[in-house]
């Protein structure tokens, strides 16, 4: 008999609501300035109202909408994987199984809610998108979906990355989509950031604040910020992933053992893991692992509290696992997971030990992006990489311990405009970088006079 590879679901059986697990699990409130909770009236200069609503709501199933559906259907269902070259490579008895996210219009997870949010937007009558964007991958996935809804989009590009990534600036342009290097002499935040050091690499705090300024400020009212991560309605939208993937297990009588993504954000962490969390708190035996880099290590070293999004200090203070709002990560070769803070979502549950974050350096992960280039043929993103290289470690395990664990991970996108990354560690280049305590230390004193998050129980 052929061995099984791929198993698809027809469009007919895509998910048609995303899961929202606001439903499921206890929250602290974001916090405006006043230290109340945020209202969603203060919210409305930021994001249209339709999108505010679903940021609160603790409705457990919502409808995604036909036009959304329409698009996603460009790209989705993704297939589900199983590794069978990557087990043999290992020797291993673990069945490894992927969603494979890379094949979107802009390779990676990012659109499943990038199109939601444009076309949102748009249904509220907004003209154009303000956002920041890092490595470039969320720039790109934007410009996509503005350009399915008719929506203008203009995109502040962490400086490195500006320098560093030419072609995800051209995808962005192909798109109908306006880049411009963060900081820029064009909002306060960026000239209070030019002023603090003119060479500045920039990060993805500082590049928020500029696109959350140009869109509060401009008179028409016509224009809305959006993010790509972090808050509660994008990783609602990423739950298509999850949902697919937990159809597509069943289709195959198998249920995964242990759950690993890679987390900047936490939104293709979130995706994948969140459809499965009730089943964990209701007594199946699932490890979950996000996994970060060991020089951004947010959910392994950093404290939970309360933090701002952006180094300008526009967004709510937001209960996170944060390296304080103005920490500058070092230049690692994962611009997505180049952030201070997490998914308020994400860190609760690892607050609650539902999630294992793990962290891991720079030089296994790219061994584990080659070997997975090398095994099953996509050359994934760095950022990818690090799940990858988490998930070797468990089949390894599986194979010491002679057990035949169900592994599922996320390939959250393909590293095809990362070659220069790659280039780099082929030749020796990549070298591993840890945070240090004295780091986080000094990092930390930023939030020491913020309100502190309580501990919060979703289950018994
Ligand atoms: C942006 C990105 C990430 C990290 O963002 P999350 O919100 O944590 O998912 C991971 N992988 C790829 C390919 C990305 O583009």
């Amino acid at each position: 008999m052929m061995e099984q590879r791929k198993v698809y679901l027809r469009e007919d059986e895509m998910p048609r609501q995303w899961y929202n697990i606001l439903a499921d699990i206890a929250m602290n409130p974001p916090l405006g300035p006043d230290g109340n909770p945020v209202s969603p009236d203060q919210l409305s200069p930021v994001f249209p109202m339709n999108l505010i609503e679903q940021e609160v709501s603790t409705q457990r199933w919502i409808d995604i909408p036909e036009p959304v559906l329409g698009v996603l259907k460009i790209w989705r269902p993704s297939p589900l994987v199983r590794a069978r070259n990557l087990e043999k490579a290992l020797g291993t008895p673990a069945r490894i199984y992927f969603k494979n996210e890379s094949l979107s219009p802009a390779g990676s997870h990012k659109p499943n809610t990038a199109v939601p949010q444009a076309y949102y937007n748009k249904e509220f009558g907004i003209e154009r998108l303000t956002t920041e964007t890092g490595a470039g991958q969320w720039g790109s996935a934007l410009s996509f979906a503005c350009s399915q809804f008719g929506v203008e989009c203009k995109i502040y590009m962490v400086r490195v990355s500006f320098d560093q990534k030419p072609y995800r600036k051209s995808m962005m342009a192909v798109w109908g989509g306006k880049c411009i290097p963060s900081p820029s002499p064009f909002t306060k935040a960026g000239r209070d950031a030019l002023e603090r050091d003119p060479n500045t690499p920039g990060s993805l705090g500082i590049a928020i604040s500029e696109a959350i300024e140009e869109a509060v400020s401009d008179p028409t009212g016509k224009t809305r910020y959006s993010l790509g991560s972090v808050l509660n309605h994008v990783m609602l939208h990423q739950t298509i992933i999850g949902l697919e993937a937990k159809k597509q297990m069943e289709k195959i009588n198998e249920y995964p053992d242990i759950i690993i993504a890679c987390a900047g954000g936490g939104s293709n962490f979130a995706g994948l893991a969140f459809p499965f969390v009730l089943d964990k708190m209701n007594g199946k035996q699932i490890e979950i692992y996000p996994v970060e880099p060991a020089g951004c290590p947010t959910l392994t070293k950093a404290p939970f509290v309360y933090d701002h999004g952006d180094t300008a200090k526009y967004t709510p203070l937001l209960p996170m696992h944060s390296l304080g709002h103005s920490f500058m990560p070092p230049p690692i070769h994962s611009g997505g997971l180049r952030y201070h803070g997490m998914a308020p979502t994400v860190s609760q549950l690892v607050t609650e030990g539902i999630f294992t974050p793990k962290s891991v350096k720079q030089k296994e992960v790219f061994e584990a992006g080659v070997l997975l280039a090398r095994t099953e043929g996509i050359i994934p993103a760095p950022e990818t990489s690090h799940a990858l290289a988490a998930v070797i470690d468990e089949a390894k395990k599986a194979k010491e311990e002679g057990k035949e664990k169900v592994i599922l991970f996320n390939w959250s996108g393909h590293g095809l405009l990362d070659l220069t990354a790659y280039e780099k560690f082929l030749s020796g280049g990549i070298m591993d970088i840890e945070l240090t305590d004295k780091e986080i230390t000094e990092a930390e004193k930023i939030f020491a006079g913020h309100p502190k998050p309580q501990l919060l129980k979703s289950h018994k």
